[in-house]
């Protein structure tokens, strides 16, 4: 009987794995979908202030910038070339 009542006691916690892990990938599908929905508009927004961020060319080097000078990003090649540029 208390075998039979432990294995339930597994079940259960199994039950409850899986929900975490449907809500894990839930959240994923969710993050996903809207990053997808960023590169299908073809912007990139400022982690900030979630504006669409602009190119510009600082003393040669294009980034992608916040319209409201939050901050600048560089893809790691850029970001490289930068940096052993010193
Ligand atoms: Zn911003």
């Amino acid at each position: 009987m208390s075998d039979e009542k432990n294995r339930f006691g597994d079940k259960l916690h199994e039950l409850e794995k899986a929900r975490e892990n449907l809500w894990a990938a839930e959240q994923d599908r969710k993050l996903i979908e809207q990053m997808r929905a960023r590169v299908k508009s073809g912007q990139l927004l400022c982690p900030k202030c979630h504006e669409a961020l602009v190119e510009r060319s600082e003393n040669g080097v294009i980034v992608m910038a916040c319209p409201k000078d939050e901050g600048a990003w560089l893809d790691s090649v850029t970001l490289k070339r930068v940096l052993s540029n010193k």
